[in-house]
This record gives C-alpha cells, sequence and structure tokens, in this order.
C-alpha cells in the first residue's frame, strides 16, 4: 500500500517558509506534494510523472496574468524547487486547443516562448493535458499498481469496477499535443470524475489545492493495489543464490558478451544486478521468454530499458551461448528499427542495438548502462516492471502497447532529449577497484577516475574511513570494507566489485604500509607480515583481477579497447633503499618484479599493467609525526623537508593520482612505472 505521507507540521513548515503572499503558499505546498509523490518509487521513479498548479503572477508591467506552474524537464518529483515548476502564461496555451494538429518542435517552442522566465527549463511534454484540466492542482504519476491496470486488455471493465465514473479512461496516444486533446475531450465528457486513466501509461488526478489532489493519488493508487493483493498469487519460491565467486564469473562474461554487439572502441557496459528474492523467482518463471516480448508497463521506460529485456536461461550462461544470445537480440532490435524507421516523419539514427535489461535465471533482474547511474535507473524500471507483469498476469494479462508505437517513443527527439548528448567522459563506465581505497592516495586517487567517468569501488579496511570515503563519491560508487591479507580475501573484494557493477576494468593495488627495522636484526616475523600486504596481497589482487579479465574478455569473443589493466603502487624503496626500509623495500621490490612479470605474461590478451613509484607523500605511510621527526634528524623545517627534491616542491596525493589516470589512459604503455617524487636522481630507473 502507498502511505500518506502529508505531515502537517511539514506543511506549516513550508507555509512559513513561503510567507504571507497567497500565490507564494500555494506554490510552497504544491512543492511539497510533488516531493511527496516524488518519495514513493510506487507513484513515479527517475523523473517520470509530472505536476503542475493553476495560479497568477504579475508580469514587468504591473499586470496580473494567469499561469500554470508546471514540472520543469530534467528535474525529479522528490527533490523539486519552486524554479522546477516554470511558470507559463495560461492564456497562449488554452488557445492551442482550437488548433487541429501541432508538431512537437511547434509546441515545444510555443511553450518556451510563453515562459515567463526565459532561463526556465523546458516545461514537460504533458504542459497542454495539465493546462487543459480545469481544476487548480493537476497529478500524474506512473504508480506501479496502475500500469498494472493501464496494461490489461479489460482495463475498461475493471476500471469501470474499481472506480465507477470516478476515473475517465483515456484510449493511448503517445503523449503530445495529441494526447492533451484526447485527455481534454474524455474530461469534457465526464467532468465530474476524479481523475484520468491513461490507457499502456499511467494515471491523472486533480484537487482544487494540493492537498486534495495528493490525497486521491493516494486513494486512487491503493483502491488498485488492494485489487490487486486479493488477487495475486502467492510468491514463488526462488532459487538458492549463486555462490559469489561463480556470480562474478557468470556478470562479467555477460558484461563482455552484451560488448560483442558494440564497436570495438565501445568501453564494457556497467550492470546493477537486482537479486532480492522477489527478484530471484521472478527470475525463474517458466513464461519468461513470452513476458519479454510484451513491451514495457509505461511509454517512457523505453529510453530506459528499450523495450524487451534479454532472457538467459541457466543453460545460456556460458559465453559462447551468452554471446550468441545477446547477437539474436540485436538481430531483433536491427529488424524492428528496419521496420519501423522507414515510416518516421524524419531520418532516424539506429541507437545502440545492446538490452537494457536481462532477466538472468536463477540470479535475478540486471541493469545495463554505460554508467552506473544509468544500470541503476534501468535496474530501478526494471524491478517495477517485473512486478506489473506478474501481477498483469494474475489478474488477466500484460498488453501493453506495441511495437509501432514503442518504435515512436524510443526515437522520439523529445525523449532522446532526456539522455542528454554531449561528449562522455574518457573513462565513462569504466569500472576501476582501489585497494587502501579510504587513504590519502587511494582516495585522491578514487577522486581522479571519478572526475573522468569512471565507476569507483573502494577496499579497504571496514569502518568510518571507508564510509565517508564512499559518501564523498557518491551513490554510483561502491566500497567493501576487510583486512586484504587474510586469505581470500582479495577474491571476495573483487567477486564483490564484479557483484555490484558486472566486472571490473582497472585494477588499482595501491594499500601498503611502510614496516621499519634494522636488516641485521629484523624480527622475521614482522618481514613475512610486510610481504602479506606489500606483496601478496598485491598478487592476490592481480590474480583475482585477471579472472574477471579473462572471463569478459571470453564474453566479447574479441579484443575490445582497453581489456583490463592492473596499477600498483610500487615505492621509490623498490631500487633505492633507505636506511631501516629492509622491511618496506623487500616486498616493494618483488612487487615491482611482479609488475613486469605480469605485463610479459600478459600482454597478448591485451591486459596492461603499469606502477607508480612515489615518494614522501603526506598520508598513512608518512605521518605528520614521521614528517617532524626526519625534519628535525635532518636539521630543516618541515616545509623544506617535504620539498627535499629537485623541483623544490612538496609532492602531494593528487599528483600521484594524476600520475595513475595518465597511466590508465596510456593506452600503448605496459611494463613501465612511472616515478612521482619531485625529482631525485638516486631513485631514478635505468
Ligand atoms: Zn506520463
Amino acid at each position: 500500500m502507498i502511505a500518506n505521507r502529508w505531515n502537517e507540521a511539514e506543511a506549516q513548515a513550508f507555509l512559513t517558509a513561503a510567507g504571507p503572499d497567497p500565490r507564494a503558499r500555494d506554490l510552497a505546498l504544491r512543492v511539497l506534494t510533488s516531493r511527496l509523490i516524488g518519495r514513493d518509487p510506487d507513484l513515479v521513479m527517475h523523473g517520470g510523472g509530472n505536476t503542475s498548479l493553476k495560479s497568477t503572477a504579475v508580469d514587468v508591467f504591473g499586470e496580473v496574468v494567469e499561469v500554470l506552474h508546471i514540472k520543469g524537464s530534467g528535474w525529479d518529483l522528490e527533490t523539486i524547487e519552486a524554479k522546477g515548476l516554470p511558470a507559463v502564461r495560461m492564456a497562449p496555451l488554452m488557445r492551442l486547443r482550437d488548433l487541429a494538429t501541432l508538431s512537437d518542435e511547434a509546441m515545444v517552442n510555443v511553450q518556451r516562448l510563453n515562459l515567463l522566465d526565459p532561463a526556465a527549463p523546458n516545461p514537460s511534454v504533458e504542459t497542454l493535458l495539465h493546462a487543459w484540466i480545469p481544476h487548480k492542482v493537476v497529478d500524474h504519476t506512473h504508480a506501479t499498481a496502475f500500469l498494472v491496470l493501464a496494461n490489461l486488455p479489460e482495463v475498461e471493465a475493471a476500471t469501470r469496477e474499481l472506480f465507477g465514473d470516478r476515473l475517465t479512461l483515456v484510449p493511448y496516444v503517445m503523449p503530445g499535443f495529441a494526447l492533451a486533446k484526447a485527455a481534454a475531450d474524455a474530461f469534457d465528457r465526464n467532468p465530474e470524475a476524479e481523475g484520468l486513466l491513461l490507457v499502456n501509461h499511467g494515471h491523472f488526478a486533480w484537487g482544487p489545492d494540493a492537498r486534495s489532489s495528493y490525497d486521491r493519488i493516494v486513494q486512487h493508487t491503493n483502491l488498485v493495489e488492494a485489487w490487486l493483493a486479493d488477487r495475486r498469487p502467492a510468491p514463488l519460491v526462488p532459487a538458492a543464490a549463486l555462490p559469489a565467486d561463480q556470480l562474478a564469473l557468470v556478470l562479467s562474461t555477460l558484461r563482455g558478451a552484451l560488448a560483442s554487439v558494440l564497436p570495438e572502441a565501445a568501453h564494457l557496459p556497467v550492470l546493477d544486478l537486482r537479486a532480492g528474492e522477489a527478484e530471484r523467482a521472478f527470475s525463474t518463471r517458466a513464461d519468461l521468454e513470452d513476458l519479454a516480448t510484451r513491451g514495457v508497463a509505461t511509454p517512457d521506460h523505453v529510453i530506459r530499458t528499450k523495450a524487451e529485456p534479454l532472457v538467459l536461461r541457466t543453460a545460456q550462461q556460458g559465453a559462447e551461448a551468452m554471446r550468441a544470445a545477446v547477437a539474436a537480440y540485436a538481430d531483433r532490435y536491427r529488424a524492428y528499427f528496419d521496420t519501423h524507421a522507414p515510416h518516421a516523419d524524419e531520418p532516424k539514427k539506429m541507437l545502440s542495438p545492446m538490452p537494457g535489461l536481462v532477466w538472468l535465471e536463477g540470479a535475478g533482474i540486471v541493469g545495463v548502462g554505460a554508467t552506473a547511474a544509468a544500470a541503476r535507473i534501468a535496474g530501478d524500471i526494471g524491478c517495477q516492471s517485473a512486478r506489473v507483469r506478474a501481477d498483469a498476469e494474475a489478474v488477466g494479462s500484460f498488453r501493453p502497447i506495441g511495437a509501432k508505437d514503442l518504435f515512436d517513443m524510443e526515437y522520439w527527439s523529445l525523449e532522446q532529449a532526456k539522455l542528454g548528448s554531449g561528449k562522455a567522459p574518457p573513462l565513462q563506465g569504466r569500472v576501476v577497484l582501489v585497494t587502501g581505497g579510504a587513504g590519502a592516495i587511494g582516495l585522491a586517487s578514487a577522486r581522479a577516475f571519478a572526475a573522468q567517468g569512471a565507476t569507483l569501488f573502494l577496499v579497504d579496511r571496514p569502518g568510518e574511513a571507508l564510509d565517508k570515503a564512499l559518501a564523498a563519491l557518491g551513490q554510483d560508487h561502491g566500497a567493501y570494507g576487510c583486512d586484504i591479507t587474510a586469505p581470500g580475501a582479495a577474491a571476495a573484494a573483487v567477486a564483490a566489485c564484479a557483484a555490484r557493477f558486472g566486472g571490473l576494468d582497472i585494477l588499482l593495488s595501491n594499500a601498503g604500509a611502510a614496516v621499519t627495522g634494522d636488516i641485521a636484526t629484523l624480527d622475521n616475523k614482522v618481514l613475512r607480515d610486510s610481504f602479506e600486504l606489500n606483496f601478496f596481497a598485491h598478487l592476490a589482487f592481480a590474480q583475482a583481477a585477471i579472472a574477471q579479465f579473462r572471463a569478459q574478455a571470453a564474453g566479447r569473443g574479441a579484443r575490445g579497447a582497453e581489456p583490463g589493466q592492473i596499477l600498483f603502487n610500487v615505492s621509490k624503496q623498490a631500487v633505492n633503499p633507505g636506511k631501516g626500509f629492509a622491511a618496506y623495500g623487500l616486498p616493494k621490490a618483488t612487487t615491482f618484479f611482479l609488475l613486469r612479470q605480469l605485463a610479459l605474461e600478459l600482454g597478448a590478451e591485451g591486459f596492461r599493467v603499469n606502477g607508480i613509484n612515489a615518494d614522501r607523500i603526506r598520508s598513512g605511510l608518512l605521518s605528520s609525526d614521521m614528517i617532524a621527526a626526519r625534519s628535525a634528524a635532518r636539521g630543516v623545517d618541515e616545509a623544506t623537508y617535504m620539498a627535499g627534491n629537485l623541483l623544490r616542491a612538496e609532492v602531494e596525493a593528487r599528483h600521484v593520482a594524476e600520475a595513475f589516470v595518465m597511466l590508465a589512459r596510456a593506452e600503448r604503455t605496459t611494463g613501465h612505472v612511472m616515478t612521482v617524487d619531485g625529482g631525485n636522481i638516486e631513485a631514478a630507473l635505468r
């Protein structure tokens, strides 16, 4: 059931902030209930739905004009503000109803022209529909329960049974001028109604004020939800979840297989697996292949997920079978494009033929996207639409719009605009795992990679530092807490990364700690422990990463532009021993050798291996106490000590981070160690 989230105290706070002007007060409550709707993913998701308020405004001449505040494109209801509900002059919008037709471009133009603030965002494509419903407040959702009802073949009878005349049905028309006309005509036939059911699309309700319209949205939705709940069969029992290591390899293989229909230079997509009980249960249904071909629950989902999910049964989860299934999917997509594109008003360019959703038998529902955010959105929509399909099949059947309407929507210029354009950042969608990701160099590197569009997965000891580091990067990155020297920890961390994002592109093996002691009397345990962290953990992460790289390559079937790479944080100790640093330098020298060995053995597969020798960076390795002690021992101040290099300039964590990014982007470089120490001839290589 949908909770009614209206809260009197919150409303009063909004009114207090708005002040005494009645227009400002109306708008404040309009913002509030827009957010209340936006907070519930079973009402709207990811920019779907829209809200409006009819009000007045004073123009530059001091004249009062009637306006429609309507959701601006690019705003999400959950976080909307008053400026996300720009005011459009009502009079011209009302006059448009006399026109027989209006092109999308002309509609967008006239809406923009009549904005009171020319800098405001574009008014929603459903602006005219809102304008022509003669109620002060109008709300539109794509509520999960309504998507079930709206896609039933017997939608009319079911709506009558549930609502009588309270909801008016509007047959499917693509959003835009024609839908607004159809909806306004439907309204006129039944002006006493409380709302509209847009067949194959969603729900509208209205009221004299923000609260009453919101109350109706909740009531109507819950009426449908209760009706569905009575008819819902007992949930399927999900299969046992796959073991993490197996799941990781399946996802990495899938990631490669999905990219097999992309150009060679394209990066692998990011995946977002939803493996909750409900998704795993859904993924075992016998009728997945049939359900997959039916279409989307509401038209604008097609731009996020494509019309059809790819179904992969357990037997199809090997590399070759997956690639064949993805190729067959792409062939169907090309056929769909070739069938419908010639009938479009203007020439269309085919979008990527890669699926946006995968139903992976036994494992769950996988969102696919060029970025982690796009994969997350596809995953959210995929889970909702799975519930819609299951419920619709339980009460009748799921019969959404057909292929031609889907094509019109998928290739509609106004929808494509939602996805944005512009050049992708260079490391967009690359999944980068950083060990020691919460430390100074690790986090600086993570930020540097994220700034280039990469998706980060931080590995460090569990605790506040790791939580804070992840929070600093944001929700579309991941983290995993462990002691990286524990047996099996590296493989588990890499598997967790693959489970979260579908694989791994770049391992930044960074974690380390300096251990000091005189070599002549060095305790054996101290040295062996240092080897665990400063060498064996590097080796274990490299081995686990290589297994994922190979699974991705097997899925893709041919080498892509960047099949995988490893970056090591070595140390100047590997080539230029410091007194008392044997326990650190010995394993680092071994790691340096490991880098060259890996570069030699992995080159033929296209995997690159490089590293950085950094020195004298403020970090966990070189604390402020140590800096104080060392500068005192040399009889210089701290700044002079830190700038004790050829350039006479302190080297910071960000300089190391930038060098890692440079190596990651140096496509024909492998087996290379870059020195980042401000210049030190004794530590120079060769
Ligand atoms: Zn809509």
